[in-house]
């Protein structure tokens, strides 16, 4: 039986201030019982996670990373930093670093090999566009993605957590049906299993406008083992009902 993790991802949000009063509420209502907890902030406020959270079962992480191991990189931040400031987590290829940044298969790949190799847990985000959806390519799409990622990492694979977020769900208020999530999820366990012979370590979480009213159905699913969730992330209130919800 795999634990449910329920990871946030705060994207470009925050504050010291706010940040404080955040973690502070999610300290005191977090229950390990219920889920694994993880947050992904911004590279700024990972030594402030760490202070706060240490300790408290609550695990944090990266939103990025970058496939150089180091040195002239302007404005990157190498797996080793983000282990430096504590973290277990780093996000590759989320949907809006494919947008905005033209982030291909490849480096999301070679993204995932970095994070692995200095003791991180990529959470590999994977999904379709609404045309790619409509134009039945969801499952042609979201294994091209992870197929990259499967590649490069090899007999590692069973370390890695698998985020299906499609992306006409992020952000939009718009999730996918239990039904749309668990089908995508099942075609990505067994492209896992035919892969390394054995998918049922690989927690593959949910992301796409998540929030306390929907989550229970879509986290009752058989192959959904958590969420990355953005919006609802970001006040205490949601962020622990959809972890109670697991
Ligand atoms: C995300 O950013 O990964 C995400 C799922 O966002 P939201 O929950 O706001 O749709």
């Amino acid at each position: 039986m795999r634990k449910k993790l329920i990871v946030g991802n705060w994207k470009m949000n925050g504050s010291l201030a706010a940040n404080a009063e955040l973690l502070a509420a999610l300290k005191a209502g977090f229950d390990a019982a219920q889920a694994d907890l993880a947050l992904c902030a911004p590279a700024p406020y990972l030594l402030q996670l760490q202070a706060a959270l240490q300790g408290s079962g609550i695990a944090w992480g990266a939103q990025d990373v970058s496939a150089h191991e180091g040195g002239a990189y302007t404005g990157e931040v190498s797996a080793a930093m983000l282990r430096d400031c504590g973290c277990r987590y780093v996000i590759v290829g989320h949907s809006e670093r494919r947008q905005y940044h033209h982030e291909s298969d490849d480096l999301v790949a070679l993204k995932a090999q970095r994070a692995l190799a200095a003791g991180l847990t990529p959470i590999v985000c994977v999904g379709e566009t609404l045309p790619d959806r409509e134009a039945g390519r969801t499952e042609f799409v979201v294994k091209r993605q992870l197929s990259a990622v499967i590649h490069a990492v090899g007999h590692c694979c069973s370390e890695i957590v698998v985020a299906y977020e499609p992306v006409w769900a992020i952000g939009t208020g718009l999730s996918a049906s239990a039904a749309q999530a668990q089908a995508v999820h099942a075609v990505l366990r067994a492209q896992l299993r035919a892969a390394t012979g054995q998918a049922e370590r690989n927690r593959i979480l949910y992301g796409g406008s998540m929030n306390a009213a929907n989550a229970a159905e879509l986290l009752r699913q058989p192959d959904v083992d958590g969420g990355l969730i953005g919006g609802a992330s970001l006040k205490a209130a949601s962020f622990l009902s959809i972890a109670a919800a697991g």
